[in-house]
């Protein structure tokens, strides 16, 4: 069997950009460690990209992949799966070329961090309620979404715990009808015969549901069945896939009371003394200001950002993106994460949102505080009118120790091998507070949460996942009432572990590189 192993691509596609998007003078990339003189040993030195060698159950998601077959990947928070989703992404670009391999993710931030776009921008389907048949007719009124569906071979979707079933049934069919000339639709290649490369965990947020079915389990009046929910309940699901294989080795964290903690949290589970090392993160004591507050509300978010932020009685500063593109494709980027103002000021914690230099620890979800706004060169950094005060970019001090300017980034929304939308702003977000639905993802140093708060399933999960250890996270309101998994979740689950739900946080035991895979009959 042959074996790769890939380095990682800190951002992917720069040099494939549209000619409208071509316009190197405007867009220019300015040379990234500019601030080395100025901030001496602290600036981090050009970027080396060592080499991240695959595990066995991710190289053998790759041979598989490589072998043009349709793969499931999933696995509990920080196992890599969409690390191993950008490896592929190069890979399958290789194979099928780039202009044929689209990437998806089911929300604005999750699309992002692949420089794809959203399944619904992909799809061309629109929002609403309507049936597979109108979604068709809406793709088939759309030019250019109707040459997205012909021209595709590779379709990634991450974070699909996110899509529901109607929604990954009613693709299907679309990619079925558009793209199979077949004349009886039985006998029409499933999915239209896309290879299909699809990732996440459905122990974490679900699909958007109504307000009456949180922590519930879904269970409609008229049929005993049961609503059909999670995307693994389409009838298409299993025929979707020629493998689908969880992802055991967590790298997030290294410490194996934690990670054991986690899985037990995942699942629903908890025992004493699970309860007691939670208890022992509710110190009564104020946390750390340096931790971030994670709420499940945006409004609670955007609340506490804006009074801290005000707080500070400093001179604000306005950053406002540039952007270029179709309307359309531009309202994707304001779903994301990255704002289309941003207002900054002396003493504000903020968080990096993209991965600069993940070997000096510049990654996404890294904080620290502005502790100055400096005067740059306009040539050196083309500031457009981008910030509200001319040539000004914040200094920040890490929490991790390093001080760096941090300097306008681009975001790039790809359709196949085109740039249809960009995005320069500072890649910095106001970091009190985030919301749980956008931390999905990230990974935290650290964090406080008010669990007593949370309202769904997988919340508990997704938001104490996020850290690498147990002295970053700060809790209040532990309720274990609320540390539930969804029971279809559970059941889809044991069909991996061949019945059991054992939990195991030993990295060097469960994650032994031993694959469970389960291969539709
Ligand atoms: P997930 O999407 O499953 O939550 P990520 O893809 O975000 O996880 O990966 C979590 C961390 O694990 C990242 O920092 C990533 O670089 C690291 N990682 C993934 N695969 C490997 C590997 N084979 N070796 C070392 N680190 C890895
Ligand atoms: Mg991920």
């Amino acid at each position: 069997m042959k074996l790769f192993s890939f380095a990682i691509t800190a951002c992917r596609h720069y040099s494939s950009q549209s000619a409208a998007f071509n316009n190197k003078k405007k867009w220019a990339k300015p040379f990234f460690f500019k601030n080395k003189k100025k901030y001496g040993g602290n600036a981090p030195k050009t970027p080396r990209t060592p080499k991240i060698k695959l595990t066995d159950e991710q190289n053998q998601v790759m041979d598989a992949v490589c072998n043009g077959q349709s793969v499931f990947i999933t696995g509990s928070a920080g196992t890599g799966k969409t690390f191993l989703v950008e490896q592929i992404i190069t890979k399958l670009e290789r194979i099928h070329g780039r202009s044929t391999v689209y990437v998806t993710a089911s929300t604005g931030v999750a699309a992002c961090a692949l420089n794809g776009q959203t399944l619904h921008c992909f799809a061309g389907i629109g929002l609403g309620d309507v049936d597979r048949e109108q979604l068709l007719d809406r793709v088939l009124l759309d030019r250019s979404a109707r040459y997205r569906w012909r021209k595709v071979k590779a379709l990634f979707i991450d974070e699909i715990s996110m899509v529901d079933a109607n929604l990954f049934e009613s693709l299907e069919y679309i990619a079925r009808m558009i793209r199979d000339k077949e004349e009886s639709v039985s006998e029409k290649k499933v999915w239209g015969g896309i290879q299909l490369i699809v990732s996440g965990d459905f122990f974490q947020l679900p699909p958007v549901r109504r307000k009456s079915f949180f922590l519930k389990p879904t269970v409609s009046k008229k049929k005993k069945k049961g609503k059909k929910e999670y995307a693994f309940e389409a009838d298409c699901w299993d025929a979707s896939f020629d493998i689908q294989i969880e992802l055991t080795m967590v790298f997030r964290q290294s410490d194996s009371l934690l990670i054991q903690l986690l899985q037990g949290i995942r699942k629903g589970v908890h025992d004493s003394d699970g309860l007691d090392l939670l208890e022992g993160c509710c110190s009564g004591y104020e946390p750390d200001p340096s931790a971030v507050r994670l709420f499940p509300m945006i409004a609670d978010v955007n609340k506490v950002n804006k009074e801290k932020l005000e707080s500070l009685n400093e001179e604000i500063y306005v950053y406002n993106a540039q952007d270029l593109g179709e309307e359309k494709w531009v309202r994707q980027l304001n779903s994301g994460i990255v704002p289309d103002s941003l207002e900054l000021c002396v003493g504000a914690r903020v968080m990096l949102i993209k991965n600069i230099n993940p070997w000096r620890k510049l990654v996404n979800g890294a904080t620290g505080t502005v502790i100055e706004l400096c005067k740059v060169s306009e040539k050196e950094y083309e500031m457009n009118d981008m910030c509200s005060h001319g040539s000004v970019l914040p200094l920040v001090k890490f929490d991790f120790g390093l001080e760096l300017v941090v300097e306008p980034e681009i975001w790039v929304v790809m359709d196949g091998d085109n740039v249809v939308a960009r995005r320069r702003q500072v890649p910095l977000i106001l970091a009190w507070g985030l919301s749980i639905h956008k931390c999905q993802g990230m990974t935290l140093d650290k964090l406080h949460t008010d669990l007593s708060r949370v309202f769904d399933f997988g919340m508990v999960y997704v938001a104490l996942s996020r850290v690498r250890s147990l002295n970053g996270l700060y809790l209040s309101g532990l309720d274990p009432k609320k540390i539930k998994a969804h029971p279809k979740v559970l059941e889809f689950y044991n069909k991996f572990n061949g019945g059991s739900n054992e939990i195991d946080g030993d990295n060097s035991l469960s994650g032994s590189n031993e694959t469970t895979t389960h291969k539709p009959k």
